[in-house]
């Protein structure tokens, strides 16, 4: 473990079964599922009290995220990032073959107080939208605090929510505080802070898998919501021209840069001071570290190191790459 070179690393994904779930994440994502019926979401990236990311492959099989950063911090986080305890970012898989609750994620600073977490800025990329699905994203203008809380005593929360339609390829931007829900009918990744502190504010109508509603936290969500915010439509990215094909630059906050990558020829991406995440949105990819050619396919998620530097990746054809860093 402490002596095998890092290579780009691909984890076992983490499946969680929850009631708006369904079975896209085989049939579109090629993960491997169970019997259930509610699979809702693939944990690529984890490292969040016991759901902590194990490599599926290559000298490092069945070694954890979290005893990779104990042991070799530096080299796979860089520099900047090297005395970090806890991997800083969670990646997922979502299938919403039902609409999720209405919710909202806390900051940093109320993350610590009401859910002892991080807080959850986090980033969708849409990969497959049914016509008609819709996002829910922030609050209508003019919604005020008091004008929210009286619909949450009488449900009539949807009006509310700013909304549109869900696209595939469409990027949104979720920062802390923005109430949200993604719609039925939606896959997305999902890149968000390491944190799990969600705050349901509407469930719907709907009853879990004991008959009875979910718990709502409404005065968490209150405490959470930032009603200056207002509405969140996708971004509108422009694309422009690197070796190997077109890059766009994605959601940008503290916590994540993200960057698209439509490729028709090699280009290079990582870099010797940060890591790099890497999920295959199309196609199939090649990643080239020196002698060494490891399979980015679509729907799957790969780590590079930051020891690694810089990589090349080779397109099958042609490919979509998401780029993940921490700027
Ligand atoms: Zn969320």
């Amino acid at each position: 473990m402490r002596d095998a070179p890092l290579y780009p690393l691909r984890f076992e994904p983490i499946l969680k079964e929850l009631i708006w779930g369904g079975r896209r994440l085989e049939t579109i994502l090629k993960k491997p599922l169970g019997e259930g019926s509610r699979y809702a979401e693939s944990w690529e990236i984890a490292d969040h009290r016991d759901d902590v990311s194990r490599v599926d492959e290559g000298a490092l099989e069945g070694v954890t995220l979290r005893d990779l950063i104990r042991e070799r911090g530096i080299e796979l986080l860089g520099r900047h990032l090297g005395a970090l305890t806890q991997f800083p970012l969670l990646v997922k898989y979502i299938d919403a073959h039902q609409v999720l609750s209405v919710q909202v994620h806390p900051d940093d600073a109320k993350g610590k107080v009401l859910a002892n977490d991080n807080g959850k800025t986090e980033a969708w990329v849409i990969i497959h939208a049914e016509p008609g699905s819709l996002i829910y994203a922030g609050l209508n203008p003019g919604v005020t605090r008091s004008a929210f809380a009286n619909a949450l005593d009488t449900g009539a929360v949807e009006p509310l929510l700013h909304r549109f339609e869900a696209k595939p390829g469409a990027c949104i931007m979720i920062p802390a505080g923005t109430v949200h829900a993604i719609g039925a009918g939606v896959v997305l990744a999902e890149i968000q802070q390491m944190s799990d502190a969600t705050f349901r504010v509407h469930d719907w109508g709907r009853v879990g898998t004991d008959g009875r509603p979910r718990q709502l936290h409404l005065a968490e969500a209150l405490e959470s919501i930032d009603f200056e915010a207002g509405p969140v439509n996708p971004l509108d990215p422009t694309a422009e021209p690197i070796a190997g094909g077109t890059r766009e630059r994605l959601a940008h906050c503290p916590y994540f840069a993200l960057e698209r990558l439509r490729l028709n020829g090699p280009t290079t991406v990582g870099s010797s001071d940060r890591f790099t995440i890497l999920l295959g949105l199309e196609g199939d990819t090649e990643i080239r570290d020196g002698e060494s050619a490891k399979l980015l396919g679509f729907g799957q998620t790969r780590l590079l190191p930051s020891s690694l530097g810089e990589c090349q990746l080779v397109p099958r054809g042609e490919s979509v790459v998401l780029t993940c860093v921490v700027p």
